[in-house]
This record gives structure tokens, C-alpha cells and sequence, in this order.
């Protein structure tokens, strides 16, 4: 038997995620989500091919009276722009959209937040069900409202906080994830251990082998975990005025990278998200190290960790620490008092300052 584990997010803007094997095809699931009866499922040209049938069926079978139909994108970060936001909107008033319709986001982080976005825009905001089909969107970007699309002047530029509906997490849509992409959103694993819990964290080193293998059980045991650190931050902090911003430990450090190398991962010539995030974990152990917050030792183990799940942990060749410093510098978490970093304080501990010495920041 199926077992369906879910998380729910408390607050104002509550939901729930629900993360077990074959949920796309639970048409009654997907259809109770659904308010009124019209319902455009959006998708990329490497998801759509394998997953948008199965979806559309099931939700055919349970509501027939359904008027449903497919916005496709084709895959990568590049094409999560105001022109792709615009031909979605387009989508949606020839499928005659109404207040009551729903947006139905089947895919990664790209595709949840530019169907989230257009789910927020359209008559002033309409249901956007999140069905994510990577890791990373299920441990991360599809919980906690966050949408947007990207500017040529930056990521995520234009957007807005818009919580889902419902977030329905496919554990086996996974098995078709490629290598890389597993292993980037494992990185967002680790960091919910490394910040809140040094259990989980163990947990993770124990069952490393399991996660690369894509054991579900393993895998859907570290989506819900991860999900309960972000729906518990979220509902705290739903527009990220304080405690959320713990969330971005190793994010200053990798958000450099990520901007340096000009976003390469998608092309595959540079680091991906999860990649720059991972050495930005290591980067910022170090600091924390060096500044005498955290043991060594834990330091030295959460690289350990990272590596045997296959993931880079030094700064990548090419890459000169001071123009990685400026890039923080402009970083939007940047304040007024200077750099902001998720300082840690060892497995499982973390707290947010600012006004670090940018000297201390350069030797590590
Ligand atoms: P994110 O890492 O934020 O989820 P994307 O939305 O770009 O970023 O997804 C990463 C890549 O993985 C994209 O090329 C996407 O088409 C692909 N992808 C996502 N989920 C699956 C899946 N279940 N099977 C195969 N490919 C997938
Ligand atoms: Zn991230």
C-alpha cells in the first residue's frame, strides 16, 4: 500500500504538501484541489512528455466536466521570462479562465515559479497547485509562495508571494530526475540538517548511499522532513521580513558563484543551483569556523557529506575570491550594515548577522 505522508503549512496562508509514490495519477486527490472547472496545466518540453498525460487523465476521470488545457515551455532557467509569463497569460484567457479557475504546475523551480506567477497575476490571483516533479522544487521553491520570473538584469527580479493551493509531491516522478539535478536538490537537503537539526543531519550520512540510489522510502523521509523545516519558517515568516532568511545558509556564498559564472549551470558549463549552494555551505562553515562559532569538526564533516553525495565543495577554478565579494556586496540580502550571512554554529545550529568582516570573508 501507498503510503502518503503530509506536512502542513500553518499560518495565514495554510496548505498542505502531500509527498508519496504515484500522485499523479490520484485523479480524486487532484481534482478536490480544484475550485471551479476550468484548469490550465503547465509544463516544460522535458516533463511534459513524460508526466502531463497521467495528470490530465486523472483529473478527466475524476471531474468530466472539466475544460482543461496545456501551456508547455521548453525546458531551462532562460526561459523563465516576462515573454514566457505573457504567452502563459494568453494560455489562460483562450482556455477562458475564470476567477475560480486553477493553475496547475507540473515541473522544477522554473516551472512552479512562472506558473505561480501567472497564477498570481491572472484577475488578480487564481489557485496555482504545485506539482513538482524535481527535487529541489519539492524541498524547496514550490513550498512558501515565492514566484517570479527572471530580468536580463537579474534572477527573480519581478514576482511575487503567492502560496500555493496545494503542493502535491510525486516521489516517483523522480526516477526520470537526471544524475545532476538529484544531486543539487540532496544539496537542499543537507542544508535543512546543517541549520535545524543535527539528527536529520546524521540521518542524511547514514542513508547517502539510499538518496543516490533514489530509495524511495529514503527519499520521500528527507522530502518531508525538509518540507517541515520550510513550512514551519514559512508560516513564522510567510514574506521573509526576519527568521526565512535562515534558509539562505550557503545562499551568499553560492549566489555569488551562481551571478559570477553568469548563471552557466542551466548550459551546464558552470555550477547549478544547487552546486554554488553546496560550496556555499562549505564557504560558509568555514567562516563560521574561522570566526570561532562553530567546531572544526563539524565543518570538516558536512564537507564529508556533500562530497559523497557528488557535490562540489571548493570555489571552482577561474573564480577570484575579491570579484566574489563584490558580488555580495550587491546582493539583495545585503544590508545597510554590510554583508549578511546565515552564520552556523555548528550541526544543526544557525543565526543571521550582519556586518561581517569582509577580511575574515576573503581568507576563507
Ligand atoms: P530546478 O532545479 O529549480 O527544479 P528546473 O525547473 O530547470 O530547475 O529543472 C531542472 C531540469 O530537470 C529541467 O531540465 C527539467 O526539465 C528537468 N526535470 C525536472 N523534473 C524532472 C523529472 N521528474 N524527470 C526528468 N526531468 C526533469
Ligand atoms: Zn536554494
Amino acid at each position: 500500500m501507498n503510503t502518503v505522508r503530509t506536512v502542513k503549512v500553518g499560518g495565514d496562508y495554510h496548505y498542505t504538501i502531500a509527498i508519496g509514490a504515484d500522485l499523479l495519477a490520484d485523479g480524486a486527490r487532484l481534482a478536490h484541489m480544484l475550485r471551479g472547472r476550468h484548469a490550465l496545466v503547465v509544463s516544460d518540453g522535458n516533463i511534459a512528455p513524460l508526466y502531463a498525460d497521467r495528470v490530465e487523465a486523472a483529473l478527466r476521470a475524476a471531474r468530466p466536466d472539466l475544460v482543461l488545457q496545456r501551456f508547455v515551455i521548453p525546458p531551462g532557467e532562460q526561459e523563465k521570462t516576462l515573454a514566457r509569463f505573457g504567452e502563459c497569460l494568453e494560455a489562460l484567457a483562450s482556455l477562458g479562465a475564470t476567477r475560480d479557475a486553477t493553475v496547475l504546475a507540473l515541473g522544477g523551480g522554473v516551472v512552479g515559479d512562472l506558473a505561480g506567477f501567472a497564477a498570481a497575476c491572472w484577475m488578480r490571483g487564481i489557485d496555482c497547485v504545485q506539482l513538482p516533479t524535481s527535487l529541489l522544487a519539492m524541498v524547496d521553491s514550490s513550498v512558501g509562495g515565492k514566484t517570479a520570473v527572471d530580468l536580463p538584469a537579474g534572477k527573480n527580479l519581478v514576482g511575487a508571494f503567492h502560496p500555493p493551493r496545494a503542493v502535491i509531491a510525486d516521489t516517483s516522478t523522480l526516477r526520470t530526475l537526471p544524475d545532476r539535478e538529484l544531486r543539487a536538490g540532496l544539496a537542499e537537503v543537507v542544508k535543512y540538517g546543517a541549520i535545524f537539526d543535527a539528527h536529520f543531519l546524521h540521518w542524511i550520512e547514514g542513508h547517502a548511499e539510499a538518496l543516490l540510489a533514489r530509495d524511495e522510502a529514503a527519499l520521500a523521509h528527507a522530502i518531508a522532513l525538509s518540507c517541515e523545516y520550510k513550512a514551519d519558517v514559512v508560516a513564522r515568516d510567510p514574506f521573509e521580513h526576519g527568521d526565512r532568511a535562515m534558509l539562505n545558509f550557503g545562499h551568499t556564498f553560492g549566489h555569488a558563484i551562481e551571478s559570477e559564472q553568469g548563471y552557466a549551470g542551466t548550459t551546464g558549463e558552470g555550477l547549478n543551483h544547487g552546486e554554488a549552494v553546496a560550496v556555499g555551505m562549505v564557504l560558509a562553515a568555514r567562516l563560521a569556523t574561522a570566526l570561532g562559532m562553530a567546531p572544526t569538526e563539524d565543518a570538516d564533516r558536512l564537507q564529508a557529506l556533500l562530497q559523497r553525495l557528488g557535490l562540489p565543495t571548493a570555489i571552482p577554478v577561474g573564480l577570484a575570491p575579491e570579484s566574489l565579494l563584490a558580488r555580495m556586496r550587491l546582493d539583495k540580502k545585503a544590508d545597510a550594515r554590510g554583508l549578511r550571512f546565515v552564520l552556523w554554529t555548528g550541526a544543526g545550529k544557525a543565526c543571521i548577522t550582519s556586518g561581517v568582516d569582509e577580511g575574515a570573508v576573503l581568507r576563507v
